[in-house]
């Protein structure tokens, strides 16, 4: 995943930063993680 495109991501839930651990977007402030699918973050909340 692009790095400039991480950068401008942000968690839905927290607004807090993200980054790619494992194949996975997570939250850097409250630990959700989301999918990758096709290189496109699947940013939604499943609470
Ligand atoms: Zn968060």
């Amino acid at each position: 995943m692009d790095k400039d495109l991480l950068d401008i991501l942000a968690c839905p839930a927290c607004q807090g930063g993200v980054a790619q651990e494992n194949g996975q977007i997570v939250c850097l402030i409250c630990r959700r993680q989301y999918a990758l699918r096709d290189s496109i973050a699947v940013m939604m909340v499943n609470d």
